[in-house]
C-alpha cells in the first residue's frame, strides 16, 4: 500500500550515498509517478546550508544530459526542504518535529506517515533511531530504512540489531542490501522457477561448480582508511554475493510473499558451514603499470594485511547441493568491471566426444545485463564437428525499449509499499555472519598473527594462485576455441 501524504526524511543528506543514490532514486520515482500523492522530502544533517545549496547538492547526480528533465527537477526541488541539526541531542529532533508538523498541517488527513532513511555512518545509527522514536514517531505508518554495515561480526551485529529492536520493530525496519534491488538478481527467481528447462538441471547431478564474481577496475584511491577497517569480505562477499547465492540456491518458496521468500533464504543459508581457512584465497593489489598499490594509499595503515581480493568456497549441505562448490570471489583494482554468476555444468559422459566444452549458464548482473548459455552445436557443413556457441539474451538488444531501474529506485518503492521481500531479515543477517565470522576473526588477527594476503598486480585478474584455486573446486576453463563474434554491445 502506498500512503498519500507521506514524508520521506533522509538523514545524512549532506553525504555521499544521499547525493549519489538516495536523491537520484527519489527523483526517478517522482518523475515516473511512483511516489505517493502529496509526498514531501526532508533532508537532514549537521552541515549548515541554505535550501538553495541543499537543492543544488541533492540534484547534482541526476542524469539529465539534454536538460529535458529540468521542469521535473524544479518540481522535485519544490517538494523537498532541509533541516540542519545534530544526531544525539533531543533539541535537534524537536526542531525537526516542528518542521514536519508544519508540512503535515497542510495535509488533509489527520494521520501522518513517515519514512526515515538513514544514510549515515553506523556510529550514529543508534542515537538517531532512538531519538526518532522518541520525538518524531508518526500517528500512521512509520518505517526506518538502514544501510550496511550491520556490525563487523556475529556479536557486534547482534548487539546493533538488538539495540535497534528496542525502538523499531522488525516490521518497521528495512535493511538494505542494494544487490537485492538489481534487476538481474530479481530475475534469478523467474529464471529458476518459471523455467522447467533450468529448474530440472538445478542441482548436484547436473552442476559441477558455481562462481559468483565481483570485479572492480579501480583501487581505494585515497579512501583506503575507511576500507581498511572492513576489507573486501565485509564489503562485498558477506552481504552482496551471499545474497545472490541464497536466491540462486534456495528451494522454491510457497509464494512470492516476503516471509515465504525470506524463510527459504534463511533455510539454505543455515545449511552452509562456516568457511574453512583452506577454502580461502586472499590477495592484496600491488603497484603495476604506473598505478599505485594498496599500501601506497596514504590513508592505509603501513603494512596493512587487509585483503582487497578474496575467493572463498562455500558448501551447502543439503540433498540438492551436497558436493557442489560455490566460489564467491571479489576484488578491487582488477582487469575489468563485472558482476556475474557462472554456473558450470558437468562434463558429458565420455564416449561420443573426446574433449568438449562444458555448458555454462552465465548471469551477467552488471554491466551490460545478460543471460547466456554456453553450449555446443554442430558446425554447419557436410561433416560432424561440435563447436561451442552461445544462446544469448542480452538485455539491451532483446529489451531495447525498456529501462532497467536503479536498484535504489526499486528498493525505496518497495519500502514505501511495505514490501519486505528484497530487504534483509534479522535472522538472515545472523546466519550470514555465522558463515563468515570465523575466517574474519582469523584475518583480523584475533587468532594469532593475521594471514598475509598474496600480491596481485593492479589491473590483473587477481592473484596468480587463482586459477589453481578454482580448478581445485572443479572449474574447467572452456576450450580456448570459443570466441564471441560480437564485441560488447554499446
Ligand atoms: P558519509 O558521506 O561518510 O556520511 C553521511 C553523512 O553523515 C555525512 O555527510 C555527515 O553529515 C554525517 N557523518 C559523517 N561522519 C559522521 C560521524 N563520524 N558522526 C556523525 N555524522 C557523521 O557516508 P555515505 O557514504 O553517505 O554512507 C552512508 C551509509 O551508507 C554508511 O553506513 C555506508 O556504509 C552506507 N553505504 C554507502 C554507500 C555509498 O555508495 N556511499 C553504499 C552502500 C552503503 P553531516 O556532517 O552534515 O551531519
Ligand atoms: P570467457 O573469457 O570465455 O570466460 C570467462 C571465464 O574464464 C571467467 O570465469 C574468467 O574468470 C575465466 N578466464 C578469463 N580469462 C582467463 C584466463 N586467461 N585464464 C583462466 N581463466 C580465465 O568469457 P565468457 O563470459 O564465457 O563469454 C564469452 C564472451 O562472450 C565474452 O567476451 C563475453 O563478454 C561475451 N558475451 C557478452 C555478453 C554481453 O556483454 N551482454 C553476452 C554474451 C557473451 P574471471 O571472471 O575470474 O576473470
Amino acid at each position: 500500500e502506498l500512503r498519500d501524504d507521506t514524508i520521506i526524511i533522509v538523514f545524512g543528506a549532506s553525504g555521499d550515498l544521499a547525493k549519489k543514490k538516495t536523491f537520484p532514486a527519489l527523483f526517478g520515482l517522482y518523475r515516473d509517478g511512483f511516489l505517493p500523492n502529496g509526498v514531501k522530502i526532508v533532508g537532514y544533517a549537521r552541515t549548515k546550508m541554505d535550501e538553495a545549496e541543499f537543492h543544488k547538492r541533492s540534484t547534482s547526480y541526476i542524469k539529465d544530459p539534454d536538460q529535458s528533465q529540468a521542469p521535473k527537477i524544479e518540481e522535485f526541488k519544490k517538494l523537498s526542504s532541509y533541516v540542519s541539526g545534530g544526531y544525539e541531542d533531543s533539541a535537534s529532533f524537536e526542531n525537526l518535529e516542528k518542521h514536519l508538523k508544519s508540512i503535515e498541517s497542510a495535509y488533509q488527513s489527520k494521520v501522518t506517515n513517515r519514512v526515515f532513511y538513514l544514510a549515515l555512518p553506523p556510529s550514529v545509527f543508534l542515537p538517531v533511531a532512538e531519538n526518532l522514536k522518541k520525538h518524531n514517531y508518526a500517528s500512521g505508518v512509520n518505517r526506518i530504512i538502514v544501510e550496511k554495515p550491520f556490525g563487523k561480526d556475529l556479536d557486534s551485529s547482534r548487539e546493533l540489531l538488538g539495540a535497534l529492536k528496542q525502538h523499531w520493530t522488525e516490521d518497521e525496519t528495512y535493511r538494505i542490501d542494494h544487490y537485492l534491488g538489481k534487476e538481474m538478481v530479481k530475475n534469478i527467481l523467474i529464471l529458476r522457477f518459471a523455467n522447467v528447462a533450468f529448474s530440472a538441471a538445478w542441482d548436484n547431478r547436473s552442476i559441477s561448480n558455481v562462481q559468483i564474481t565481483f570485479k572492480e577496475p579501480f583501487g581505494t584511491e585515497g579512501r583506503g582508511g575507511y576500507f581498511d577497517e572492513f576489507g573486501i569480505i565485509r564489503d562485498i562477499l558477506q552481504n552482496h554475493l551471499l545474497q545472490v547465492l541464497s536466491v540462486l540456491t534456495m528451494e522454491q518458496p510457497v509464494s512470492f510473499a516476503a516471509e515465504d521468500v525470506r524463510d527459504e533464504k534463511v533455510k539454505v543459508l543455515r545449511s552452509i558451514t562456516p568457511i574453512a581457512r583452506e577454502d580461502t584465497l586472499l590477495g592484496q593489489y600491488v603497484s603495476a603499470n604506473g598505478k599505485p598499490g594498496y599500501l601506497d594509499d596514504d590513508t592505509v595503515p603501513p603494512n596493512s594485511s587487509c585483503p582487497t581480493f578474496a575467493a572463498t568456497t562455500l558448501w551447502i549441505h543439503n540433498p540438492r547441493w551436497e558436493g557442489v562448490p560455490f566460489i564467491l570471489k571479489a576484488g578491487k583494482a582488477m582487469n575489468e568491471a563485472k558482476v556475474e554468476v557462472r554456473i558450470q555444468f558437468k562434463d558429458v559422459p565420455p564416449g561420443l566426444f573426446g574433449n568438449i566444452s562444458r555448458n555454462e549458464l552465465v548471469i551477467r548482473i552488471q554491466p551490460s545485463e545478460s543471460v547466456y548459455l554456453k553450449m555446443n552445436a554442430k558446425v554447419p557443413g557436410l561433416y560432424t564437428r561440435a563447436l561451442p556457441i552461445e544462446m544469448d539474451l542480452t538485455y539491451k538488444r532483446r529489451f531495447s525499449d525498456s529501462k532497467i531501474p536503479e536498484a535504489y529506485e526499486a528498493l525505496i518503492l518497495d519500502a514505501l509499499k511495505g514490501d519486505h521481500s528484497n530487504f534483509v531479515r534479522h535472522d538472515e543477517l545472523d546466519v550470514a555472519w555465522k558463515i563468515f565470522t570465523p575466517i574474519l576473526h582469523w584475518i583480523d588477527g584475533k587468532e594469532g598473527p593475521p594471514p598475509r594476503p598474496v600480491p596481485y598486480p593492479y589491473g590483473s585478474r587477481g592473484p596468480k594462485e587463482l586459477d589453481a584455486f578454482v580448478n581445485k573446486f572443479h572449474f574447467t576453463r572452456s576450450s580456448t576455441e570459443y570466441s564471441w563474434p560480437i564485441t560488447n554491445v554499446a
